[in-house]
């Protein structure tokens, strides 16, 4: 049965463990040459080691698939110009880029330190730009593709302890939005992805410690959403934002109300006495454990 990734080539950042893996195995199931970039450092974000990376490209290698292992750093400007050659010296090209790869440091925003600030900034947000920015100059010379940036719930609704992850992740929201606008005429399309699953990043979350992983949360479950959003099936949906865990796949949006419109200078407490026309009735209060 053909693929529905046949043909293409794919590099996934972060693909030596979690959600990556998951997806770089489906997408060479489905057809694709996979580029498995993998710094393989610790959850911090400490540490080196291509073995993380190797070790999925060996599996992926085993089960018939083609992949091809890379190290670098996706926070630099060199290590996305890397990760990008290793698609085309092997690959001749690239179709498809997620940008998954990322690291927490977990603190209230009173006791963020600069460094965790700057180096979770670093990866997620500066090593989104490191990643797209020269895979989207080769697809706007070669007729397009498709990318995935990973955001999160964290980001996008708030969470507990995760001011500089979610500052990062609310970044990457706004790539995807005006990317996906810039990438129109190119036919690059951008989507963003808040997933959700058990990995080594969310396997001590609340609930979470000393319990088996419910089978539905686990990376595999995710690789299928994330399949639709890189793959044709998906032509139609750049600029979007889907959410994707055990509890299956839905559009996230900004919204905003009518608004109180006077159409005349007005005070203060006018916006209060507006206040059911400003604000959106019965707002549910969302979290990274809900979502
Ligand atoms: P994970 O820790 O299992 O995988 C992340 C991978 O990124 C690791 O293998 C790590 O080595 C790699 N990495 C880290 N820094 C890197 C760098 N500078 N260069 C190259 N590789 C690097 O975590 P995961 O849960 O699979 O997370 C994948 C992505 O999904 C992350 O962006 C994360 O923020 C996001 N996310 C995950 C969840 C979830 O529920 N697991 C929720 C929201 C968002």
């Amino acid at each position: 049965m053909a693929g529905l990734l046949d043909g293409k080539v794919a590099i996934i950042t972060g693909a030596g463990n979690g959600l990556g893996e998951a997806y770089a195995k489906l997408f060479a199931k489905e057809g694709a040459s996979v580029v498995v970039n993998d710094l393989g450092g610790a959850r911090d974000g400490t540490g080196a080691d291509v073995s993380a990376a190797q070790k999925v490209v060996d599996a992926i290698g085993a089960a018939g698939g083609k992949a091809v292992a890379n190290g670098d750093d996706v926070s630099t400007v060199q290590g996305g110009e890397n990760i990008l050659a290793t698609a085309i010296d092997n690959f001749g090209t690239v179709d498809i880029l997620v940008c998954n790869a990322g690291i927490l440091r977990d603190k209230t925003f009173a006791n963020t330190s600069e460094e965790d600030w700057d180096k979770v900034i670093k990866v997620h947000l500066k090593g989104a730009y490191c990643c797209a920015l020269p895979v989207w100059k080769w697809m706007k010379d070669h007729g397009g593709g498709s990318m995935v940036l990973t955001s999160s719930t964290s980001g996008l609704y708030g969470n507990f302890g995760q001011t500089n992850y979610g500052a990062a992740k609310a970044g990457i929201y706004g790539m995807v939005r005006v990317m996906s606008i810039e990438g129109r005429k190119y036919n690059i399309r951008v989507m963003g992805l808040a997933p959700g699953a058990y990995t080594r990043m969310t396997s001590d979350l609340p609930g979470r410690i000393g319990k088996e992983p419910d089978p539905l949360s686990l990376p595999e479950n995710v690789a299928p959403g994330v399949l639709f959003m890189v793959s044709d099936l998906a032509a139609e949906h750049s600029g979007k934002i889907l959410g994707v865990s055990s509890r299956g796949v839905r559009e996230i949006k900004m919204l905003q109300t009518g608004g109180f419109q006077p159409g005349r200078p007005y005070t203060a407490q006018e916006v209060a006495e507006h206040a059911s026309e400003v604000f959106f009735p019965n707002a549910e209060e969302r979290t990274a454990a809900t979502a």
